[in-house]
C-alpha cells in the first residue's frame, strides 16, 4: 500500500504540471483553429495563379466571383498571413488583460495562484478559478491512475485518456467545439491500447465500441433533425463517443450515455451555484457531458460501473 501511495503522489505531481500546460492548450487550441479557418476561407476565395478558383470549381469554368469578393479576399489573406505565429509553444503565456509575460515562478501549479491570490502580479486583473481547478483535477486523475495501475505503461495510457478528456470538457464548455485533433488522438490511442492489451478491452470490443458509438449518436441526430428540423448535436459528439467506445468497449456505450445525463445534471448544479448558468448566452452542448462520463467511468472503475448499473448491460455482456 505504501508504494501505491508513492506512485499516486508521483503521478499526481506530474498531473499538476500537465494540468498547467492544459490551461494553455484549452485557451490556444480553439484560437489556432479559428485562425486556420479564416486562412482557409480567404485563401479559397483569393485568386491563385494556375489554380482554378473555388468559385470556378462551383459555378463552372470562366465564371467570376461577384464584385470585389476576390480582391477583398486577397487583402484579407495578406492580413491573416502577416499575423505573428500562434502555436501551443509560442508566444509564452501572458496575462490576458495587460499582456504581462508570466514568469516561471508565477506559473507553478496551484501554488502560484494561491500566492498571487488569483490576481495578475502586474495589473491585478483576476485570474479565473478554473486555472487551478484544471490543474487540481488533472493532478487528481493522474494520481488515481498511479494509484490503480502503479507506474506502468497502463497508467501512462489512462493518464493520456484523462488529459484529452479534460481538454475536451473545458474546450467544449468554452467554445462548443470538440477539436478533431483531440477526438482522433483519443480514438487511435484507445484502439492501439486495446491491441496491446493495455485497456483490458479486446480489440473486437474496442472496434465495435467505436463503430456503434459513432452510429448510435449519428442515428439520434438524423432522427431528431428529421422530426424537428433542428440540429441537437454535432459530429464532434459522435466522434467522442466512438473514441470512448474504443477505450471501454461496446458494452459500455449505454452506461456512458446514462452517465452523461448524470454529469449534465451535476454540471448544471455546479454552474448554477457559481452563477454561470444565468449569464451564458449559448446553451451547453453534449460534449462536456460525454467527456465527464468517460472520466467518471475511469474514476469509478469499469467493474464497479457494471455492478452499479446492471440495467445498462442488458444483453448479458
Ligand atoms: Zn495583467
Amino acid at each position: 500500500m505504501g508504494s501505491a501511495l508513492a506512485d499516486a503522489a508521483l503521478a499526481g505531481g506530474l498531473g499538476l504540471l500537465i494540468g498547467s500546460f492544459l490551461n494553455v492548450v484549452i485557451h490556444r487550441l480553439p484560437r489556432t483553429m479559428y485562425r486556420g479557418w479564416l486562412l482557409d476561407a480567404t485563401a479559397n476565395l483569393a485568386p491563385q495563379p494556375g489554380i482554378p478558383s473555388l468559385w470556378e470549381l462551383v459555378f463552372g469554368k470562366g465564371t467570376h466571383a461577384p464584385g470585389q469578393l476576390e480582391q477583398d479576399a486577397e487583402t484579407a489573406l495578406a492580413q491573416v498571413d502577416a499575423l505573428p505565429a500562434l502555436t501551443l509553444a509560442r508566444p509564452g503565456s501572458r496575462c490576458g488583460h495587460c499582456g504581462h509575460a508570466i514568469r516561471w515562478y508565477e506559473n507553478i501549479p496551484l501554488l502560484s495562484w494561491g500566492v498571487l491570490r488569483g490576481r495578475c502580479s502586474a495589473c491585478g486583473a483576476a485570474i479565473g478559478l478554473r486555472y487551478p481547478a484544471v490543474e487540481l483535477v488533472t493532478g487528481l486523475l493522474f494520481g488515481l491512475c498511479g494509484w490503480r495501475f502503479g507506474l506502468t505503461p497502463t497508467a501512462a495510457l489512462w493518464a493520456a485518456f484523462c488529459t484529452i478528456l479534460v481538454c475536451q470538457f473545458v474546450i467544449d464548455l468554452d467554445t462548443q467545439l470538440l477539436p478533431d485533433s483531440l477526438n482522433y488522438l483519443l480514438l487511435w490511442l484507445g484502439l492501439a491500447g486495446s491491441a496491446y492489451g493495455l485497456t483490458g478491452v479486446s480489440p473486437t470490443s474496442a472496434i465495435w465500441g467505436a463503430v456503434f458509438g459513432y452510429l448510435s449518436l449519428w442515428t439520434v441526430y438524423r432522427l431528431y433533425r428529421a422530426a424537428t428540423g433542428k440540429e441537437g448535436m454535432g459530429f464532434g459528439d459522435f466522434k467522442l463517443l466512438a473514441a470512448l467506445g474504443a477505450w471501454l468497449g461496446a458494452p459500455f456505450l449505454l452506461a456512458l450515455i446514462l452517465m452523461s445525463s448524470l454529469v449534465g445534471a451535476l454540471l448544471g448544479v455546479v454552474l448554477l451555484l457559481v452563477g454561470r448558468l444565468a449569464n451564458r448566452h449559448v446553451p451547453i452542448s453534449f460534449g462536456p457531458f460525454l467527456a465527464g462520463a468517460g472520466l467518471l467511468c475511469l474514476a469509478i472503475g469499469p467493474d464497479r460501473v457494471r455492478a452499479w448499473l446492471p440495467f445498462a448491460f442488458p444483453l448479458g455482456f
